[in-house]
């Protein structure tokens, strides 16, 4: 049984790296593929470009046996739906049951995504525990509130027994963390470290992302407020967008 973890990794933190692993461990998964989108549909566009979030990302893996990078949405381009990941992956692998493991926000949006009903039919959905979003699916659109009831498991050794089809709830180490918390620290000066691994800290300020200046404690406050307002407004930094790291 394969888990897959697809992300914007924008950039990769220890909220993703852990939530894959806890998942492998608790449902004893032979591997878990995180797979980078070159370019999400569902959300404002990453501010680090595809070649950077995959080399964050490789730098983040390390050699860590139980996490594989899958880059084929790199390869493939233009928008990265997950439905044409998962008919890869399906094709490659034959019955092999697939685990879509999704954080509890990205699931609530699941009937946004592009040809979201052919999903479960590719892969298992394993929906892990978020910081900050509470699983309320009295509140989640009809045809979810649908799917979650018709497809539901509590016993974690179902799902071996069919390739796709069931959805299930996991609890993960609660971390609450974000990329979008660690860009807008990167651009204020603030240091994420210990939010993310070393590795992705490093190339962060050698490559100069997310607005990353050392900002020294001479920064006036008025300075620093200024670009925590220009990042509410959703007017990202955007630095070395044009080149891999
Ligand atoms: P952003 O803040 O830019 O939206 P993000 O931190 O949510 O980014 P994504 O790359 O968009 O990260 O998330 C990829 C997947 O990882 C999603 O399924 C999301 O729910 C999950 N995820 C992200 N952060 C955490 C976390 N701290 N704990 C558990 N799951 C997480």
């Amino acid at each position: 049984m394969i888990g897959i973890f697809g992300g914007t990794f924008d950039p990769i933190h220890f909220g993703h790296l852990r939530s894959a692993l806890d998942v492998k461990q608790a449902l004893g998964l032979d591997e878990i593929r995180m797979i980078p989108a070159f370019q999400p549909p569902h959300r404002i566009q990453p501010t680090a470009n595809p070649g950077q979030r995959l080399t964050m990302l490789r730098a983040a893996v390390g050699d860590e046996p139980d996490l594989q990078i899958d880059n084929r949405e790199m390869l493939r381009e233009g928008e990265s739906f997950m439905v044409d990941s998962l008919t890869s992956l399906r094709n490659e692998l034959g019955d092999e049951p697939l685990c879509l493991i999704v954080g509890a926000d990205a699931f609530l949006k699941l009937d946004e995504w592009y040809h979201w009903q052919e999903i479960p039919e590719l892969a298992h959905i394993v929906v892990t525990h978020r910081p900050g979003w509470h699983l309320d699916m009295n509140t989640a659109s009809p045809a979810l509130q649908t799917l979650w009831r018709t497809r539901q498991e509590t016993d974690s050794t179902q799902l071996t027994g069919s390739p796709a089809g069931r959805i299930i709830l996991q609890a993960v180490t609660p971390l609450d963390i974000s990329s979008t918390q660690i860009r807008a620290m990167v651009a204020t000066g603030e240091s994420p470290r210990y939010l993310l691994p070393d590795a992705v800290w490093n190339l962060i300020r050698m490559h100069g992302l997310y607005g990353f200046l050392p900002i020294d404690n001479s920064t006036s406050l008025a300075k620093k407020a200024a670009i925590k307002t220009r990042l509410a407004n959703n007017k990202t930094l955007r630095v070395n967008t044009g080149t891999d790291i």
